[in-house]
């Protein structure tokens, strides 16, 4: 049976940031170790494409908004596409099966008794598609994130009745394991405390959204839209599927990964939408923090925004991977510094993994005539095997819970053991003498072999820069079976050993 996991679907307002990029390399991670470890899964990302904001942005450029969604939409594919993202689906609001999903969803949630017309009155901001509740007194209110003046609302909206599911959102929430990180619980919690309100589902002002059958001159609310996304993404194109036959296809996720900006809506109504129409809720809700670059928040007013594009460019994919995923606390905030960002690749990446490749293989071509070295002795009292079975298990138990940074922890951890055990065993001492040759292919076997267990548990944060050991060691076919091949001693003695090179250029 497979599972679903996904990254937010980006809003096509403009062009890809390297927000949506960190989301989703954290998201492919977590989607690679998945299937490293055998579990049949449906990645999803894609973009949420519809709203009053985009409307107006395509207004703005003179263009439809249709071609507007298209040009940015295909922006995302290309960028997913030059980062090696191993998504499955990308889907898109504005496609026709979602259209139908959509539909279909409505229908089940009003035949529930879930949807009231109702007439809705606020101060909305464009930029949140959202009414703002918490404004005060204030004759010409400002939207906090987009510090722009809010917009009176009065209109007649249809509201889905999430008053209704009070007792079982707050059951759900008290769940530990729904919303992680944990720190992130409290600011829900004491959302739904202050009691649930019903939620407007419909506009009467948007052209650019999906019709509400039955209800002329209403389309449905972006994020009512946006969040059903999750669901048509895995019905196949062209298919005349429904919601029953999502159970087959991947629904419930295991996780939604979102920025923690859009929690509310994945933590509270979201369920909700899905408990009413008899489905499924997703088995967790990943709130990640955001990214600043020197310590300052990246806009457009300050042009310091990082092209993800650029980055990549610039710096290439395992380098930036490795970066974001193993220097942020996966679930909090981060900071880009371009001085730490070169100087931890340098470090992690080219000195500490990547030399112990690279010396322990030269030594081991010098002296065993260009071969893994056989040896024959016992190896009881094996540290460094000890060390990397322990590793192992450390590691899956952080991948299980999305610890990116603290799995990058542990095999670097390892890896500068593999370094300590090289430079106290000191087999370049040892080999002076011939009667010392086993102790030799003994020492440097393992640590090659450490080197082959490093590669396939670095394999989901830098899959580039894995299969590049491990092409050194000619065992790139462990990827495949990449449980079994975890254990220790499945370097072949005797094989071929490459002639190393780098496995990353070290940046100046
Ligand atoms: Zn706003």
């Amino acid at each position: 049976m497979s599972i679903s996991i996904t990254t937010p679907l980006y809003y096509v307002n403009d062009k890809p940031h390297l927000g949506s990029t960190y989301s989703t390399l954290a998201a492919d991670a977590y989607a690679r170790y998945l299937r490293l470890k055998g579990n049949d899964i449906v990645f999803v990302t894609g973009v949420d494409e519809h709203g009053q904001k985009i409307q107006r942005t395509a207004i703005s450029k003179g263009i439809s908004p249709s071609e507007h969604c298209n040009k940015i939409s295909s922006q995302y594919v290309d960028l997913w596409d030059n980062w090696n993202i191993s998504n499955d689906k990308f889907v898109r609001t504005t496609s026709k099966k979602h259209r139908r999903i959509v539909e279909e969803f409505f229908l089940r949630v009003k035949e529930k008794g879930d949807v009231r017309l109702g007439n809705q009155q606020g101060w909305y901001c464009v930029g949140c598609e959202e009414y703002k509740e918490e404004v005060g007194s204030d004759k010409e209110p400002i939207c906090p994130i987009h510090l722009k003046k809010l917009e009176w609302r009065d209109e007649e909206n249809l509201f889905f009745c999430l008053s209704k599911y009070q007792k079982e959102i707050e059951k759900l929430i008290s769940n530990d394991s729904f919303i992680q990180p944990i720190s992130r619980r409290n600011e829900i919690k004491s959302f739904v405390s202050n009691g649930l309100r019903d939620f407007s589902i419909s506009r009467i002002d948007v052209d650019w959204g999906i019709d509400v059958p039955g209800y002329n001159g209403h389309t449905f609310y972006v994020w009512f839209d946006a969040l059903l996304g999750y669901l048509s993404a895995l019905i196949p194109e062209n298919q005349d599927l429904g919601l029953d036959d999502l159970i087959n296809l991947g629904w419930p996720a295991d996780v939604h990964i979102i920025g923690k900006d859009i929690l509310r809506f994945h933590a509270i109504y979201w369920p909700a939408m899905l408990m009413s129409a008899g489905l499924e809720i997703p088995k967790k809700v990943f709130g990640h923090g955001f990214l600043t670059r020197e310590g300052q928040k990246m806009g457009k007013t300050l042009g310091n925004i990082l092209d993800p594009q650029l980055l990549l460019e610039d710096y290439g994919e395992d380098a930036i991977r490795w970066y974001l995923l193993s220097d942020i606390k996966f679930g909090h905030d981060g900071d880009f510094q371009i001085k730490r960002f070169k100087e931890l690749v340098n470090s992690n990446l080219a000195n500490t993994i990547g030399n112990l490749l690279n010396r322990t293989s030269s030594m081991a071509r010098k002296w065993f005539d260009n071969k893994v070295p056989k040896y024959s002795i016992k190896d009881t009292n094996n540290s460094l095997k000890e060390l990397s079975l322990i590793t192992i298990d450390e590691v899956i138990l952080f991948y299980d819970d999305l610890y990116l940074r603290e799995c990058s922890q542990a095999i670097l951890k390892l890896s500068s053991s593999a370094n300590l055990y090289l430079n106290e065993t000191a087999p370049w001492q040892l080999v002076k003498d011939d009667a010392n040759k086993e102790l030799v292919a003994f020492y440097l076997y393992n640590v090659l072999e450490t080197c082959r267990i490093i590669a396939l548990l670095i394999n989901p944060l830098v899959p580039n820069l894995s299969i590049n050991i491990l092409k050194q060691l000619h065992t790139e076919h462990h990827i495949n079976d990449w449980s079994e091949n975890l254990k220790w001693g499945k370097l072949l003695m005797g094989a071929d050993l490459p002639n190393p090179h780098p496995i990353i250029q070290k940046i100046e």
